[in-house]
């Protein structure tokens, strides 16, 4: 399921929060949940989900507040928020829409609604969930047929190579370590050790550039790797 779209419900209301999970997990997306404002602002840190689900009021630290963090972060700047509030809170809610919230839901709101919500603004927001395609330079990915070329020759990347390298195409530049890699790539239940990263950046390598050609993978000392922006350029 690694490539299923990842929402963050920061909610602390309890029965809300699983309700929330449960159908969306149910609609095959992968869901995390906080129920602190402080604990939302480090998760955001460690790893960006593909939305956010927000609740207005919060323990230690605002959805208001949260949202500015969001927005004032290059990593976080176009994530997809959908706000949750109480009624009557209509300036509130203005605040949050300017201060970048793509959407909002009033509670009590119907779950198929919100979820119907969250369809929407994905589709919206990460057009790749729906393209099939990733190109860059002379390299093409497709995530259908899970096909892999280079210079229109195939590469035959084992499945792992294949998600490392979807995963690093979909932000070129951005530089990722080796444990956010590993959660995201392997999948967050998976342990093991970060070296395994470097085995297969390597194998992935060999593959790509087995003619010689320019290596389209960043080595980051100290910080990890990432897909070279400026490659093909
Ligand atoms: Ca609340």
């Amino acid at each position: 399921m690694s490539g299923a779209p990842r929402i963050l419900v920061v909610e602390d209301e309890e029965a809300l929060a699983i309700l929330l999970r449960y159908n969306l997990e149910a609609e095959g997306y992968q869901v995390d949940h906080v129920a602190r404002g402080d604990e939302a602002d480090l998760r955001l840190r460690e790893q960006v989900p593909d939305l956010l689900v927000l609740d207005w009021m919060l323990p230690a630290l605002s959805g208001i507040e949260i949202c500015r963090r969001v927005r004032s972060r290059a990593e976080t700047m176009r994530l997809p928020i959908i706000m949750l509030t109480a009624r009557g809170e209509e300036a509130e809610r203005i605040r949050g829409l300017s201060l970048g919230a793509d959407d909002y839901v009033v509670k009590p709101f119907s779950v198929p609604e919100l979820v119907a919500r969250v369809h929407a603004l994905l589709r919206r927001a990460k057009p790749e969930h729906v393209a099939h395609q990733l190109s860059i330079g002379d390299i093409a990915l497709d995530r259908m047929t899970k096909r892999v070329r280079r210079a229109e020759r195939e590469l035959h990347l084992g499945p792992t190579e294949f998600r490392l390298l979807e995963f690093l195409m979909k932000s070129p530049g951005r530089v990722f370590t080796r444990e956010h890699l590993l959660d995201n790539v392997w999948g967050q239940d998976v342990y093991v050790d970060e070296r395994t990263v470097d085995v297969h950046v390597g194998r992935l390598r060999k593959v790509l550039n087995r003619r010689g050609q320019q290596d389209p993978i960043r080595t980051v000392r100290g910080a990890g790797y990432s897909f070279d922006e400026t490659f093909g350029r």
